[in-house]
């Protein structure tokens, strides 16, 4: 399973942090560094859903390329920049994870 090596924190506190912000209902992920943190979902439920999977590993790949610190900084700064939706970060990995969806229904096996 290629998911096995992949680091997450249930119920992580900068996650529920996260989560409250957004109301409290909803299932939150975020990539700090080579960990997803998660809030409102358990690591089965996370990885269950490949488009999901696949969306945080291009954070976790942005953090490798970039540096923990230096890519932080600049998530944060376009994010405030351009808002959340429209981050190139979030374009990026909303748009790979749908690649993967669109790879997994045409029955092929994604690249790792
Ligand atoms: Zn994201």
């Amino acid at each position: 399973m290629p998911d096995a090596k992949l680091r997450t924190w249930v119920n992580s506190p900068l996650a529920r942090v996260a989560r409250a912000v957004l109301g409290g209902n909803a299932r939150v992920a975020m990539v700090i560094g080579g960990t997803v943190h998660l809030s409102g979902a358990s690591r089965a439920e996370f990885l269950a859903d490949p488009e999901w999977v696949a969306h945080e590993q291009v954070h976790l790949r942005q953090y490798r390329e970039q540096g923990l610190l230096p890519f932080l900084y600049r998530y944060l700064v376009e994010s405030a920049r351009v808002g959340y939706y429209n981050n190139k970060y979030e374009v990026e990995a909303r748009e790979e994870a749908r690649r993967v969806v669109q790879t997994l229904a045409a029955g092929q096996a994604p690249q790792a």
